[in-house]
């Protein structure tokens, strides 16, 4: 057993309310400079919708990710010779600019000098009516919500008269969600595999995966070879960059800047202790809806005593044990199964997980399809579809995303009885209400 320690995180989408604080300190502190500025180590993007850069998660068209070799060795897409030999006339498979949506260009004048207008700009997509462009700009990382909000206006405006009732109320049942993206700091990165010069390397002590500046010759096979797109290129420097973890403010003892400054509080950092022999195996697992089952058999129980005692026999650091146990990413993930990797079927066994947003439970506990008991009657009827979650957290496996969702209805419960009704012995609600959910 080779025991490793590794930073994490955990979102809660269902507290994320899109306002983008977290890529705008993110921007001001890392990548406000020049030849980076398209760039957003962190960027939160509408889903469902295209993402940022387009279509990221098209691993066909981007040739991002791990293969499978005829031998059953997982190999990078990016990193056999023949790539390597091709793409010294030029790699096909990079986003080009345009990608990227637009650079950062913005104006802190007109946060006090912009004249009032009735809604706030938006980025216009090509009209669901008539298939003609409203405006030059096609897509954006968030054009959907804007769409759906002007969707809806425009219907108050009777502007929907004479089209189809069906169709409209299929609007009525449309559903978005945000998705706040920065690197994963995978436990298996394809971006160090990809990588012809060895210039990208995952720190032996907290697992945060960085670029060797002075060893980076620019082949920009990780920008493609990323299967979430968080590497970038720098076109003044020649070198890739990408999101480190706000390394220097974790040496300090201080939390990542987009964890610091989120608005909606909904970012947990912690530290996992994993067996380092095991990522070969959990990666290469055949059948990808075991992926997420297979990479929370690579960490360890830092409560357990034999595996303190072999952590610190392997020279891990006593705080990082401490930390381990405290860890509200260990507590989320493995001990309450609430939060999940990003698409684990990119079998690079991503370090940021997603609890899945209640949202949708809370409009079907509105409408009365939540039993009383907090347990989920019909998962059909939940507004955004588990298998959509599924899709994007557990490679389309649904009944761990119902379990967690399940759970934190229980949890919410759980609290509102405590808080709002104020029952003087919460306890007495366990097993009762929460029907043997965990909380
Ligand atoms: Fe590398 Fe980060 Fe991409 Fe994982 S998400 S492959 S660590 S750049
Ligand atoms: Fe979501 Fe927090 Fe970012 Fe706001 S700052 S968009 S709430 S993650």
């Amino acid at each position: 057993m080779k025991i490793r320690a590794q930073i994490g995180m955990v979102l809660n989408l269902d507290k994320c309310i899109g306002c983008h604080t977290c890529s705008i300190t993110c921007k001001n502190v890392w990548t406000s400079r020049d030849g980076i500025e398209y760039a957003w180590f962190n960027n939160v993007e509408t889903k469902p919708g295209v993402g940022y850069p387009k279509e990221w998660e098209n691993q066909e068209k981007w040739q991002g990710g791990w293969v499978r070799r005829p031998d059953g060795k997982l190999e990078p897409r990016q990193g056999s010779r023949l790539k390597i030999l091709a793409n010294i006339f030029g790699n096909p498979n990079l986003p080009a600019i345009d990608d990227y949506y637009e650079p950062f260009t913005y104006d802190y004048e007109r946060l006090q000098n912009a004249p009032e207008v009735e809604t706030p700009p938006t980025a216009r997509p090509v009209s669901v009516l008539t298939g003609k462009k409203m405006d030059k700009i096609e897509w954006g990382p968030n054009w959907e919500d804007d769409l759906g909000g002007e969707f809806s206006k425009r219907s108050k405006d009777a502007l929907f008269e004479g089209i189809q009732k069906e169709m409209y109320s299929a609007f009525e049942n449309t559903f978005m969600m945000y998705l706040p993206r920065l690197c994963e700091h995978c436990l298996n990165p394809a971006c160090v595999a990809s990588c012809p010069s060895g210039s990208i390397y995952k720190r032996e002590d907290d697992g945060i995966v960085l670029i060797d500046q002075d060893k980076c010759r620019g082949w920009r096979m990780c920008v493609s070879g990323c299967p979430y797109k968080k590497i970038y290129y720098n076109w003044t420097t020649g070198k890739a960059e990408k999101c480190i973890f706000c390394y220097p403010r974790i040496e300090a003892g201080q939390p990542t800047v987009c964890s610091e400054t989120c608005v909606g509080r909904i970012r947990y950092l912690g530290v996992l202790l994993y067996d380092a022999d095991k990522i070969e195996a959990a990666a290469s697992v055949e059948d990808p809806k075991s992926l997420y089952e297979a990479q929370l058999g690579v960490f360890l129980d830092p409560h357990a005593p034999e595996i303190v005692a072999e952590a610190q026999r392997q020279g891990i650091p006593q705080s990082w044990i401490d930390a381990a146990q405290k860890s509200p990413v260990y507590k989320m993930a493995m001990e309450w199964k609430v939060a999940f990797p990003l698409h684990p079927e990119y079998r690079t066994l991503p370090m940021v997980w997603y609890i899945p947003p209640l949202s949708p439970i809370q409009s079907a506990l509105e409408n009365g399809l939540i039993g009383e008991n907090g347990i989920i009657p019909d998962v059909k009827d939940l507004r955004i579809p588990i298998r959509y979650l599924a899709n994007l957290l557990t490679a389309g496996k649904e009944e761990p995303v119902v379990r967690a969702l399940e759970t934190m209805v229980a949890m919410r419960r759980y609290m509102r009885r405590k808080s709002v009704d104020k029952v003087s012995d919460p306890s007495t609600l366990k097993g009762t209400h929460l029907s043997g959910a965990q909380v």
